[in-house]
C-alpha cells in the first residue's frame, strides 16, 4: 500500500475492519483437502523467505525501500531462487525520484501466451521500516507459489507470469510503469491479474478478497471465496484500489487477489518478522496455490 497515497486500500480495509469486529476469530489453518492437484505448504516453507527479507533490511539500515541497497538485495534474493527453479526472469528498470527502480518479471515456460494468468506483489518497503507484512508477506507467498509450480513441473493451460513490483510505496510506480509499457495485444492477453498485499496479518478475522466490478471479473474472485469457504474461513469483498492491481484495473485488465488487512505496525519500524502470523502466512500461501492451480488449468475462450 503506497505510503505516499494512503490510502484507498487502507480506507477500504478500515471500512471492512469496522464491519468485521463482531466476527469471531476463525481457526487460521483449518486443515482441508487441497483442491484437485494443488499442493499445500506449511509455515516452515514460507517463513524462511520472510526471515531472509528481514535480514536484508537489518543489514541495510532497517528498510528495503525504493532506491536502496535493501531493495536491490531483495530483488536479487527472489530472482536467484526463480532462476534456480527454471523460470525465465527479467528485470524491468524504471526511474523514480532520482533513483533506478526494478520490477522483477518471471515467466514459467508453457501455456497459451494469449491467455496469461498473472500473479504479483510489491517487494519494496517504506523507508521507515523493513516491510515484512507490507509486503514481504505477499512477495513470499507469490515466490513460494512460483517455486511450487516449478517443483510440480506444471504444464498449465494458461501461461503463468509472476511479478515483484518496485516503488509501490511511492504510489504504485513500478506496476504502473510496467502496465504502461504493454502493447494493446499484451494487455488483452492477460486474462486476470492476482495481487497480494499484506498476507500475514496477525489476528486476521476475514480475508479481504478483491472484487473487480468494473471488469466483471468473477472467476478469480469466486475461486478465492470458494477456497476460503471450503475451509470455514470467512471473506469480505473489497474493491480494486490502493495496491498494484489498481495499475492493471486502470488499463482495463481484470484483477483480483486478497489482503489480510492492515496491522498496527503499518509503515513502521515494527513491521518486522514478529508482525507476521506464520499460520496466516501459510493459509494465504495455500489460498494462492489453490487458485493459481485452478485457474492455470482453465482455458478461457
Ligand atoms: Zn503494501
Amino acid at each position: 500500500m503506497p505510503s505516499r497515497r494512503l490510502p484507498s486500500l487502507a480506507a477500504r480495509i478500515l471500512g471492512a475492519v469496522l464491519v468485521l469486529a463482531a466476527v469471531p476469530a476463525p481457526a487460521a489453518t483449518a486443515a482441508a483437502p487441497p483442491g484437485p492437484g494443488a499442493p499445500t505448504v506449511r509455515a516452515g516453507e514460507v517463513m524462511p523467505h520472510l526471515r531472509a527479507l528481514q535480514e536484508i533490511a537489518d543489514r541495510n539500515g532497517g528498510n528495503r525501500a525504493h532506491g536502496t541497497q535493501g531493495y536491490t538485495d531483495s530483488v536479487t534474493y527472489v530472482r536467484k531462487a526463480l532462476d534456480r527453479a527454471g523460470f525465465h526472469t527479467e528485470l524491468r528498470r524504471f526511474s523514480h525520484a532520482g533513483a533506478t527502480g526494478y520490477n522483477l518479471i518471471a515467466d514459467w515456460p508453457g501455456g497459451d501466451p494469449k491467455h496469461v494468468l498473472f500473479t504479483g506483489a510489491h517487494l519494496d518497503s517504506v523507508k521507515e521500516g523493513p516491510g515484512i507484512n507490507d509486503n514481504g508477506s505477499g512477495a513470499a507467498a507469490v515466490l513460494t507459489t512460483a517455486l511450487r509450480v516449478a517443483d510440480a513441473g506444471l504444464k498449465p493451460t494458461r501461461h503463468l507470469r509472476f511479478a515483484w513490483w518496485g516503488a509501490e510505496e511511492e504510489g504504485l510506480v513500478g506496476s504502473a510503469d510496467y502496465v504502461r509499457s504493454l502493447s494493446a495485444a499484451d494487455r488483452k492477453a492477460i486474462d486476470v491479474y492476482l495481487n497480494l498485499d499484506q498476507a500475514g496479518s496477525k489476528n486476521v478475522r476475514q480475508w479481504l478478497v478483491v472484487h473487480d466490478d468494473a471488469h466483471h471479473e468473477t472467476e478469480a474472485q469466486r475461486a478465492f471465496e470458494a477456497w476460503f469457504a471450503d475451509r470455514g474461513l470467512s471473506t469480505f469483498d473489497i474493491g480494486v484500489g490502493g495496491s498494484d492491481h489498481e495499475s492493471f484495473g486502470n488499463a482495463g485488465i481484470p484483477s483480483s487477489g486478497f489482503s489480510t488487512g492492515i496491522s498496527d505496525c503499518l509503515h513502521n519500524a515494527c513491521d518486522n518478522l514478529a508482525n507476521v502470523d506464520p499460520e496466516t502466512e501459510a493459509t494465504s500461501t495455500n489460498a494462492l496455490l489453490g487458485v493459481v492451480w485452478k485457474l492455470a488449468a482453465t482455458a478461457r475462450n
